[in-house]
Formats: C-alpha cells, structure tokens, sequence
C-alpha cells in the first residue's frame, strides 16, 4: 500500500502534550519522532480518523490491499498456531496481571479474547471495525465495543 497519501493528521506527544521532537525515522511515510520533553516514542503524524474507520471495512478483513485479507481462513487453517501463541500471551498475562480483568483495545474478531474467556478471564474488547466487532460480539459472545478507545464513554466504558 502506498502510505504516503493516506490522509493524515499532525499531533503533539500524546503523552505530555510537547509540540517539541526530533525525528528517529521514518516508517513507511510515517514519521517516528522521540518527545524532547518525556522521551515518548511516538508517530508525530497519525491517521486520520475518518480514514481509519474506513481502512477498517470489510475489505481490510477480505480483500483489501492492507491488513488481514482472508483473516478468518487464516485462524481456521492456523488455528493450532493461533492456540500456542495464545497459551504464550495466557502465560505473559498471569505473570504481569494483577487480576484476572482485560480490555483489548483492536481484538479484531475477538480471537485471543475467547480464549481468555474460556480460561476465566473477565475479557471485553474495543474494535474500530463494524464488522469484526459484530463478529465477536455474535460468534463468541463477546462484550466487544465498536468504535474508538478515545469515544468511549461512562455509560459504554467497560470497568477494569
Ligand atoms: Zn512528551
């Protein structure tokens, strides 16, 4: 895919608020800057919203020229690879987790989370794209919410 038209948007370190960096590197048009004020490590441009909701449609899961084409064969024919990859996350999660509460923020089609479900986690998800949350919401159960971490609200925000 060429990124270089993608329509983007400039922003300041999302963790202090600093307008001042320098530049690491570029990836693939997007520019890697490190915050002069905190350190952060951050793409001083992102992608526009609008423009990411629309790069998550169907095609990104289907046909598109980006992202997970054939996303749902691929778990299904990899699904033995799927599950030890799980059980390596499962293991770094009981390590590091205080509880036994998630929110995976872009679990796509809710994979990893009905895994973890399965396993007594409390799980909930956080999907940009219309059709994958469905997805997980009606093949798993899920408690997954279309949108963005940013537009989340009281009323919708799960509690962790
Ligand atoms: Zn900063």
């Amino acid at each position: 895919m060429d990124w270089s038209s993608f329509p983007r948007e400039k922003t300041d370190c999302i963790l202090c608020g600093s307008s001042s960096s320098h530049l690491l590197s570029v990836q693939k048009t997007w520019p890697v800057v490190r915050c002069s004020e905190c350190g952060l490590v951050y793409l001083s441009e992102r992608p526009a919203e609008k423009a990411l909701t629309d790069m998550y449609s169907r095609a990104y899961y289907e046909d598109g020229d980006v992202g997970y084409r054939g996303y749902l064969r691929t778990y299904e024919k990899y699904h033995d690879t799927f599950m030890k990859i799980f059980s390596r996350r499962h293991r770094d999660l009981l390590h590091h987790a205080r509880g036994r509460r998630l929110l995976e923020i872009g679990c796509a089609y809710g994979f990893l989370l009905d895994y973890l479900g399965r396993r007594g986690w409390d799980v909930q998800g956080v999907e940009i794209s219309p059709l994958s949350s469905e997805y997980a919401r009606i093949n798993w159960g899920l408690m997954c919410i279309q949108g963005m971490l940013n537009q989340l609200t009281s009323r919708n925000t799960p509690t962790m």
